[in-house]
């Protein structure tokens, strides 16, 4: 059970009892600013292998990979830029898609490859629900997905996207953490789930933003404020758009990648065990 606290805290409740139809559940409880506890959801968790980056090969062709058992499972796939992936009976998982940087036409091979390896560490993710829009109280918790696939992220991390939300308390749209296995092919900055992507209101086309005086601008920063008090660290983009943005403590220039998208990086460190 998690306790989320509006200055930012989180408390995970380790219950000493829990009923068989409850094990492998965690419920999302926010506590507003006058204390008052407002559930907000019961979700079902799993454990995957921790995964982590092991190979980065762009350009190269499909069969660049192979299975190598029977167990090992390869299929064609339309998960966002993965157009491709193997899971490996041991767990590692080989992607093969579009990768922004590399993707070119012109090229014998455009597509790139990314393997996701695993060490002996299990780490708990989540399928997020495809959308809340609720009002709790005096505040509100919107979000709904957009252009992505990568649905699942770790459980602590899911606590943090709510309390920002209930702070932040307008709509928000998400593009996503990681896949069901921990993967993130392009990135490999959502592995295990542990970051998650929101596209900016202040954006209206590439390169091209909402001016500082916007109520966009304003939403923007907002909900910046409310990251910082839940996330390690929130990138944005290089843009002089994000100046003022990066002046802020924890907040870092996360290059041309950013400029499109708020990224927040959750650390484990924020979440305060209790065992009861
Ligand atoms: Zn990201």
């Amino acid at each position: 059970m998690f306790y989320i606290y509006w200055d930012g805290r989180i408390q995970k409740y380790i219950l000493s009892f829990i009923k068989d139809e409850n094990k492998n559940k965690y419920r999302y409880v926010i506590v507003d600013e006058q204390g008052t506890k407002h559930k907000i959801c019961d979700l079902e968790y799993f454990k995957i292998k921790e995964k982590y980056s092991k190979e980065f090969n762009p350009n190269k062709p499909k069969t660049f990979y192979r299975t190598t058992s029977s167990n090992d499972i390869a299929a064609n796939v339309n998960d966002g830029n993965t157009k491709y992936r193997i899971i490996y009976a041991d767990g590692r998982i080989a992607e093969w898609g579009i990768h922004d940087k590399y993707y070119d036409t012109k090229l014998a091979d455009p597509y790139t490859w990314r393997v996701f390896g695993v060490n002996n560490n299990e780490v708990d993710l989540l399928r997020m629900p495809d959308s809340i829009n609720e009002q709790y109280g005096n505040f509100r918790i919107e979000y709904s997905f957009h252009n992505s696939k990568r649905r699942y992220a770790n459980p602590c991390l899911f606590a943090a996207m709510l309390g920002s939300l209930a702070v932040y308390s307008k709509a928000r749209i998400t593009t996503g953490s990681a896949f069901q296995w921990g993967s993130c092919f392009p990135s490999v900055l959502h592995i295990n789930g542990m970051a998650i992507d929101f596209e900016y209101r202040s954006l209206i086309s590439k390169d091209n933003y909402h001016p500082h005086t916007s109520q966009q601008y304003q939403d923007d920063s907002d909900f910046l404020n409310a990251m910082l008090l839940f996330f390690d660290q929130v990138r944005v983009g290089k843009d002089a758009h994000f100046a003022e943005f990066r002046q802020r403590s924890r907040v870092v220039n996360g290059g041309t990648l950013h400029n499109s998208h708020f990224h927040a990086d959750f650390s484990l460190s924020k979440i305060e065990e209790i065992k009861e």
